[in-house]
């Protein structure tokens, strides 16, 4: 961990992984963050709409790419690769990075 002035820094590496159309870097759906989201999150996050900063495709949460083996998740957009979330946990804190997703839409609880 660097810091939080280096975590914002989008990094040239992930375009190059988002320009490749056969990535082959192992993922799972984005249904397989939700233990760690919901530790953030007090909300259903895998339903909730997300709009994709890079393109504009709006999906359910669930349906991302989330790349799990690393030192954090990263979540990227189906449509275009373009990285959507970054969770770094550390002993202590939470490093999250939503700047890829325009909003979420969350439906509320009835
Ligand atoms: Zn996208």
């Amino acid at each position: 961990m660097n810091g939080p002035d280096n975590f914002a820094v989008p990094d040239s590496e992930d375009q190059d992984i988002a320009a490749a159309p056969h990535d082959p870097i192992p993922y799972v759906d984005g249904n397989a963050t939700a233990g760690a989201l919901s530790e953030v999150f007090r909300i259903d996050i895998i339903a909730a709409l997300g709009r994709c900063r890079h393109c504009g495709s709006v999906r359910a949460f669930g349906e991302a790419m989330a790349f799990t083996d690393a030192p954090g998740i990263v979540v990227r957009c189906r449509d275009c690769h373009g990285v959507l979330l970054r969770l770094v946990e550390t002993p202590s804190q939470y490093w999250l990075d939503l700047s890829g997703l325009s909003y979420l839409e969350i439906d509320r609880e009835e």
